[in-house]
């Protein structure tokens, strides 16, 4: 199979809004790399099928207009499938994530330092590395809110490292669930990877949750779905349990707390990263 690989330089500042326009033109895959020239990325979105190169430009241009920029110059090439995933390998090394892990990439030999836990992964074709700002915001929330022996959902899994770590941290017992099988069955493996097969794992979402059963919740997905799924999240907390909600741009925070408030759940800590933002909840509702 080969893909189409359009690449484009973009201010930092404005790259996660470029991010998801790539995401919702159907951009299967995206890269970024700290570009030469100092506040620029350089974006690499990868797609099957090769996608319009008008319709993206219509798609990103309010947003280098609203900065007072010309459009980016769109860069397209054909790439092998084998040489994308071999490329990103060799850019994707081990790393330290929040206070206590250690990211090993599977095909890595690195070792752990002897301070860290390692955290075994390949996350696939699923969401989910650890190098994201919001995945970085909601595990070191929970370094910090979590207390040990608590039931655990993390709501949209991805690679499932956010559900490892909580099994690392002493949750009593931890669930994970994706509406996207493909993420499901890459967690599936990293949990094993990590020896962590108590993780129970589910194609599926919020909705087959029972009620007042979570006692902490792991929720980095989108704010339009946080949105959309909080009544249903609420419903299936235990009363006093704590949420971290991720995926959250600065400038939509306010919005997601507007909703929470009225269905009892109060903020006890927003914790920013460039332009994300992790609301920690406490559920006081019924
Ligand atoms: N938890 C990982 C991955 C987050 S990406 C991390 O923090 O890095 C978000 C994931 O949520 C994706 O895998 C996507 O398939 C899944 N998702 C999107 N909408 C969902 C929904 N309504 N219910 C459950 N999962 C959902």
């Amino acid at each position: 199979m080969s893909w189409t690989e359009i690449a484009l330089l973009v201010p930092d500042d404005i790259k996660d809004a470029i991010s998801g326009e790539l995401s919702e033109l159907g951009a299967a895959g995206l890269w970024e790399t700290e570009d030469a020239i100092g506040g620029y990325t350089r974006l690499v979105a990868y797609f099957d099928k090769p996608p319009e190169l008008d319709a993206i430009r219509t798609a990103l241009h309010p947003i280098f207009q609203r900065e007072g920029l010309d459009p980016p110059q769109l860069k397209s090439s054909s790439v092998k499938d084998q040489d994308w995933g071999e490329q990103w390998k060799k850019s994707w090394s081990s790393f330290p994530l929040g206070r206590r892990f250690f990211v090993v990439p599977s095909w890595s030999d690195s070792e752990c330092p002897p301070d860290r836990d390692p955290l075994y992964l390949d996350p696939g074709q699923a969401f989910g590395t650890g190098t994201h700002e919001t995945t970085q915001l909601t595990l070191e929330a929970m370094e910090v809110w979590m207390e040990p022996r608590k039931v655990v959902l993390d709501l949209g899994t991805g690679s499932g490292i956010l559900a490892i770590a909580a099994k690392l941290l002493n949750a009593r017992t931890v669930h994970g669930c994706d509406t996207d099988p493909v993420a499901i069955a890459v967690a599936r493996e990293n949990v094993e990877r990590n020896s962590a097969q108590s993780i129970g794992l589910m194609c599926g979402s919020i909705d087959a949750i029972a009620r007042g059963s979570v006692g902490f919740l792991l929720c980095n997905l989108t704010a339009d779905t946080i949105s959309d799924l909080l009544p249903e999240i609420q419903r299936a907390m235990r009363p006093q349990a704590i949420a971290v909600f991720s995926g959250i741009l600065t400038s939509q925070g306010r919005d997601i707390r507007q909703k929470a408030g009225p269905l009892g759940l109060t903020v006890l800590q927003e914790r920013t990263r460039g332009e994300w933002c992790a609301l920690v909840m406490r559920n006081n509702g019924p």
